[in-house]
């Protein structure tokens, strides 16, 4: 396989910066250190956030692809690299809820920790400038951000993600609350895109309820990257159990 040379940068968001390669069916993304919540308005670093996260979602991917769903990712490149397909990203904010946390419990007055009776998949419009409102499946369609067809397997993918990963973060001693997921377009065709990593899945400790992803950093609960680095570890191993 061809090496990958890193050429200019395309895009930079908060968490990522993507890159050019010489071929144009894929980028490098990048992972940074930067951590931010409440739409922008913290903004801080979590050293070595970056190379956890890429390692993380570079296991992940191929765990899931293995189990059916397509995504993006081609291969882990460095400590802060993976090589993925170039897609045209839907602007949506594809949301997995199992357990009540965070704007649910907040917007419904449900205490957080409830479990769902079925898992709800919701959807927010990315633009930060609107604060993401949530958007229906209809919105999605009229608005002609993806077509009905799309909508479906968008829908499926992030249900067969959140069956695969349950499992799996419960073998780890983890329960996945609910998890953030992002998709793209590759000539019509729904890829899995984005990352998966405590910055963007509530995962709470199995026995103790103890939080160890991104609301540590939210709530300035300490030690973030610490419980990051814990959860790598548990999913490294309940993969190679
Ligand atoms: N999430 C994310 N990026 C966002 C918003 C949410 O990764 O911009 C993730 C978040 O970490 C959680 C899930 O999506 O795992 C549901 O988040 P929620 O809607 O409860 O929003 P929040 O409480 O983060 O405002």
């Amino acid at each position: 396989m061809l090496t990958p040379e890193k050429k200019e940068m395309l895009y930079e968001g908060k968490a990522k910066q993507v890159y050019a390669t010489q071929d144009p069916s894929t980028v490098i993304v990048y992972f940074k250190d930067d951590a931010t919540a409440f739409n922008g308005k913290k903004k801080s670093q979590i050293h070595g956030k970056g190379i956890i996260n890429n390692t993380l979602s570079s296991l992940l991917y191929p765990y899931l692809e293995e189990k059916g769903v397509k995504t993006h990712f081609l291969r882990q490149l460095s400590d802060r690299e993976m090589l993925v397909y170039a897609v045209d990203i839907i602007p949506l904010e594809v949301i997995v809820r199992n357990v009540a946390a965070g704007s649910m419990a907040r917007n419904m007055g449900i205490e957080e920790g409830k479990i769902m009776k079925k898992p709800i998949v919701e959807y927010s419009f990315k633009k930060d400038e609107l604060g993401d409102p949530m958007v229906s499946e209809d919105h999605i369609i009229a608005l002609e951000w993806a077509t009905e067809e799309q909508v479906s397997s968008i829908r499926a993918a992030a249900l067969k993600v959140n069956q695969v990963l349950v499992e799996l973060m419960e073998k780890a001693g983890l329960t996945l609350v609910d998890f953030k997921l992002e998709f793209g377009l590759k000539e019509a065709e729904v890829l899995l895109a984005d990352e998966i990593s405590p910055d963007t899945c509530r995962l709470w400790d199995i026995k103790t309820g103890e939080v160890m992803d991104k609301d540590r950093f939210r709530k300035d609960l300490g030690q973030v990257a610490e419980h990051y680095q814990e959860v790598l570890d548990r999913v490294k191993k309940a993969l190679n159990a």
